[in-house]
């Protein structure tokens, strides 16, 4: 997409003086991470990385992401209440992917013993590219749907009023005037408020459940801060701290050090890295308890990239969404083509396909967080070696989406400045609340925009290959 600074972009000596006032004013919206080195004391911070201007997004796309929010929202609910769809879809992956098999474990041992839970928050992000066809028309395609720990929902409002700063630097008063306000905590703090009414205990606390490494805290506190804004109060606890002082009573209801937990935000919990032994613990502890968790383990299994392949295949919606036609419409045309590697014969044609033009493609294991997919050359050696085996269960193979590249600066913390080709993801947030069968909210709370230079496939801003943006609508 061409960048509606080209002026801008030529004149570097413009570029450079505007980059250190985005600089400060980034430090001063609080755009902010603590540091690689010192991730567990807010001593030293850094500014979140960003890019210089906000990037052009389609408008028509933008509306079409937002409008199918709620869609998705009712679409990974109803899979998180569905036992038998979510067993015959993760069967082939479980057997190979012991990570997807432990958090199944999990999910199949609470419903046996009998759900306590029984208000339900989803907090979500669906992820979108714009595709660009051959007659250079733009499609929006989902990338992805993040149903546990979907971050940057705080710190993304905040680059708002720093590109607008910007744009005013460079004179462009009436542009700056069009970049949208944007503030998904606010939404994400008032689905985790109505769980916390609807779970009905005035004096329990709500839990953060946070990484040992915790450099995106401030991110996290903008939630938290709208929290106790409604007085409702916040706790950080690690896996750890569950493990060795976390206990349910005889209702099932959740305590930690004297204080009864009415919902359990999941910001860890999403890699195996995540978890040693005393970990799981915890974690089973939390989903056999009363507490709310956001996410519950049947929806954190909802998002893995197995079930969003199965998603595509024709009937799978309808199935799932029954007398939702409009719904079902809406859903399948972000949809990418997705290719299960189940043994079989339809199996086998897919992985000869890409093989055969491996550039088509990405091949994606179960798993988050970004730098984990396959591309190219390494795509084409990795199917080569497992094409016989059930381990290309583990995987799911996805076309691979074409954005058009267009030029912007990424500002980085000590990073020479300098422009770069980049692409951008956009990520609406989703939230909702259900109590019992009745679903009491159901919400797109804002949206998250992610720049990166073209030549990385793959990554997020906490990987540190992405930045955070600002959609600027054509
Ligand atoms: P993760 O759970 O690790 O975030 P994603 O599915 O979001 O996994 O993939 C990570 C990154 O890889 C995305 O942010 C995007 O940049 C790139 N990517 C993923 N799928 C595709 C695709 N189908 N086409 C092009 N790029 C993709
Ligand atoms: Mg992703």
């Amino acid at each position: 997409m061409a960048s509606p600074w080209e002026s801008v972009l030529r004149d570097e000596e413009a570029v450079r003086a505007v980059a250190a006032v985005a600089v400060d004013a980034a430090l001063l919206e609080g755009v902010l991470l603590r540091t690689q080195g010192h991730p567990n004391t807010s001593d030293v911070v850094n500014f979140a990385p960003f890019t210089l201007l906000p990037s052009a997004v389609p408008s028509d796309l933008f509306e079409q992401a937002y409008a199918v929010q709620q869609d998705f929202n009712l679409l990974v609910d109803a899979i998180s209440q569905n036992k038998e769809f979510l067993e015959q879809t993760l069967a082939s992956t479980i057997k190979v992917d012991d990570f997807t098999a432990r958090l199944f474990r999990i999910h199949v041992q609470v419903l046996e013993e009998g759900l306590a839970q029984s208000v339900f928050l989803g907090i979500n992000r669906s992820d979108y590219m714009f595709d660009c066809g051959e007659d250079g028309t733009l499609a929006l395609k989902q990338i992805e749907i993040n149903t546990i720990a979907a971050s940057f929902g705080g710190l993304t409002s905040r680059t708002v009023p720093v590109h607008g700063r910007v744009l005013k630097a460079l004179g462009k008063f009436e542009e700056a005037s069009r970049l949208l306000p944007n503030n998904p905590s606010k939404g994400l703090a008032l689905g985790i408020a109505k769980a916390w009414e609807l779970y009905g205990s005035p004096s329990a606390v709500v839990m953060f459940l946070v990484e040992e490494v915790q450099r995106n805290i401030f991110d996290q506190r903008c939630i938290e801060n709208e929290l106790w804004n409604r007085n409702i109060r916040v706790i950080r606890k690690r896996f750890r701290d569950v493990f060795e002082k976390g206990s349910l009573d005889d209702a099932k209801r959740l305590h930690i050090d004297g204080q009864e937990v009415a919902v359990v935000y999941y910001r860890e919990g999403y890699v195996p890295t995540n978890y040693d032994q005393q970990n799981w613990e915890a974690r089973l502890l939390l989903e056999r308890s009363k507490a709310v968790k956001c996410p519950d383990i049947a929806t954190q299994l909802a998002g893995t990239k197995k079930v969003q392949q199965e998603l595509s295949r024709p009937g799978t919606l309808e199935r799932l969404l029954p007398g939702r036609a409009d719904a079902v419409a809406r859903l399948r045309a972000t949809f990418a083509g997705l290719y299960s590697l189940d043994m079989g014969e339809e199996g086998d044609k897919v992985v000869a396909a890409a093989i055969a033009d491996p550039d088509r493609f990405v091949l994606k294991p179960q798993r988050e967080g970004g730098g984990n997919n396959l591309y190219g050359e390494e795509l084409r050696q990795v199917l080569e070696k497992i094409r016989h085996s059930p381990e290309r269960t583990a995987y799911i193979l996805m076309d691979k989406i074409k954005p058009q590249p267009s030029v912007n600066y990424l500002l980085r913390a000590h990073s020479p400045l300098r422009a770069s080709e980049c692409i951008s993801e956009l990520g609406i947030f989703g939230v909702y609340v259900r109590q019992g069968k009745e679903m009491v909210m159901n919400k797109a709370a804002g949206h998250l925009l992610r720049t990166k230079a073209v030549e990385h496939a793959d990554g997020g801003v906490a990987a540190g290959v992405a930045v955070l943006d600002t959609p600027y609508l054509v």
